[in-house]
């Protein structure tokens, strides 16, 4: 099994090869360790297939919801640069704002190019198809580099101000990548697996539809959020569950971050 979600490179890649390396057991209260937003630590290995769920593993407060539009903006509700913005910044006299709150725009990868600077189109939950655009030292490239960049991805901006370019295209201008992190599932997935974990009876009972047992459930250890009753409902599930697994590892560290109140910027 590979699961290799490298915060440093600031996307998840993972492969899941066969249901037998999928999950793990392990007979002990298994923690998950967070050494930051996209970094999961577990045990592998061919023996290895679940992890026993236990009451004190159940999910964490959940604290974000993509549901939520202030947070979450489309394209059209995002703040405009060299704009007042009552919304997203408050007024400090002498024309210097501070931000109010946290946002994050979310787009699905539609195309991108290579010309200098990564230049990437993505489509926003409006069907709005916006473009992002990297002027950090890099100019993107790392992206490209590391091959983190497909068509089909999501790809998450945090505090983006509504741009102008020079074509008068509409977009994000990028100065900061610490605040950009490419995701790897598509946009309706991601927002299935929120929607998915923010369902109270995702945290309890057996995923396997029309299953409603709720005593000895196996947790997958890839997501730590699927639960199956048996061997046979995990099995029967692992085909359509594996890029849900994905989305919901990727969805993680959305919600469980406070988009309220506005102490210290949030980074990937
Ligand atoms: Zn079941
Ligand atoms: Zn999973």
């Amino acid at each position: 099994m590979v699961v290799n979600l490298s915060y440093s490179s600031r996307i998840f890649s993972l492969s899941c090869p066969g249901l037998d390396s999928a999950f793990t057991r392990t007979t002990g209260a298994a923690k998950k360790q967070h050494q930051g937003p996209a970094h999961i630590s577990r045990n592998s290995g061919d023996s290895a297939n679940f992890t026993l769920a236990s009451m004190t593993e159940r999910s964490s407060t959940l604290l974000g919801d993509l549901r939520d539009k202030r947070a979450f903006p489309i394209f059209a509700d995002c703040p405009y640069e060299n704009k007042a913005n009552t919304r997203y910044f408050i007024s400090r006299g002498t024309g210097a704002t501070l931000p109010r709150r946290h946002w994050c725009f979310f787009g699905e990868v539609v195309d991108f190019v290579v010309f200098g600077r990564l230049t990437i189109d993505a489509r926003d939950t409006s069907g709005r198809i916006i473009r992002i655009s990297f002027y950090d030292d890099n100019r993107g490239l790392r992206f490209v580099t590391n091959d983190q960049v497909k068509k089909g991805y999501t790809v998450a901006v945090l505090y983006p101000l509504q741009h102008w370019f020079l074509d008068m295209s509409q977009g994000f201008r990028v100065e900061d990548v610490s605040k950009v992190m490419i995701l790897p599932c598509s946009l309706r997935r991601l927002r299935s697996a929120n929607d998915r974990l923010h369902d109270s009876r995702s945290d309890g009972t057996c995923w396997t539809p029309d299953c409603n047992r709720t005593e000895g459930l196996l947790r997958c250890s890839g997501c730590r959020k699927a639960l199956y009753c048996s061997m046979d409902h995990q099995s029967a599930a692992w085909k359509d569950h594996k890029p849900e697994c994905k989305a919901l590892q990727a969805v993680e560290w959305f919600t469980q971050k406070d988009w309220g109140t506005y102490r210290t910027a949030h980074s990937f």
